[in-house]
């Protein structure tokens, strides 16, 4: 069996630096990456079943949403995953997905551990960081699939919803969650229907434009189809994730 430092390369890094070109990956290398990400990594990754096409991981995520649905969520065996996950992970969705913790998207989706790259602000929304944690979930560790998620009774698109409707202002940083929520209320205000659901429906639709717009990298990856972009809604009462987009 070979054990050349280049066939033991995970595809994903060799990915990742074909996407990202030489200067730019030497440069990555030298500042931003942890060392275990850019050390010569096993062949075999920590879950084998992780390794799927989009579709595929999309399917598997979504039985996980109606094991979930229907009480029969799997036992998770901590104890061996916390082995097998030391050295490296490959998870096979990422979610953005809103911080309030009624949504629990590895519990929505009755993954375990190192399957479920989760990036979370309160309104599911794109910013830099969000960004570039997403870019190194896909180009780094290969994920397939990437989820935006919002949520019934999201208290950040109400917010959003007051700061349009009623000019409100809020104190700190909260303001800057409702300015950002803001054009996807803007853009449903005339609409029929419950104005605060309506905007966190296009809450979702609009960040999922803002992942394609703003980043070259995944863009790139949806278009050669290496990486399936979905928008979800996740219903409090029954915690069905309903598709949007
Ligand atoms: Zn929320």
């Amino acid at each position: 069996m070979c054990t050349c430092h280049e066939h033991a390369e995970q595809p994903a890094r060799r990915d990742f630096l074909r996407l990202a070109g030489v200067t730019v990956a030497t440069a990555v290398t030298a500042s931003l990456l942890p060392t275990h990400a850019l050390a010569a990594s096993p062949a075999e990754p920590p879950k084998p079943e992780n390794q799927l096409s989009p579709q595929a991981a999309f399917d598997r995520l979504m039985a996980g949403n109606r094991r979930y649905i229907e009480g029969v969520a799997r036992r998770h065996d901590f104890l061996a995953e916390r082995e097998a996950l030391v050295s490296a992970q490959n998870p096979f969705v990422a979610v953005l997905s809103c911080a309030d913790s009624r949504i629990a998207p590895e519990y929505a989706f009755d993954t375990g551990r190192g399957d479920l790259f989760a990036v979370r602000v309160a309104g599911n929304l794109v910013n830099d960081d969000g960004l570039g944690s997403l870019e190194y979930g896909v180009a780094v560790l290969g994920i397939p699939l990437l989820m935006v998620l919002g949520h019934e009774g999201c208290g950040a698109v109400e917010a959003g919803v007051k700061a349009v409707r009623d000019k409100a202002s809020f104190p700190g940083h909260i303001q800057r969650l409702a300015d950002a929520i803001a054009p996807a209320v803007k853009a449903t205000l005339d609409k029929p229907g419950d104005p605060l659901d309506n905007a966190i429906r296009q809450n979702v639709l609009d960040n999922m434009r803002l992942v394609k717009e703003r980043s070259e990298i995944l863009r790139t990856a949806i278009d050669e189809g290496r990486l399936k972009l979905v928008g979800g809604l996740y219903r409090l009462a029954d915690g069905k994730v309903e598709l949007l987009g």
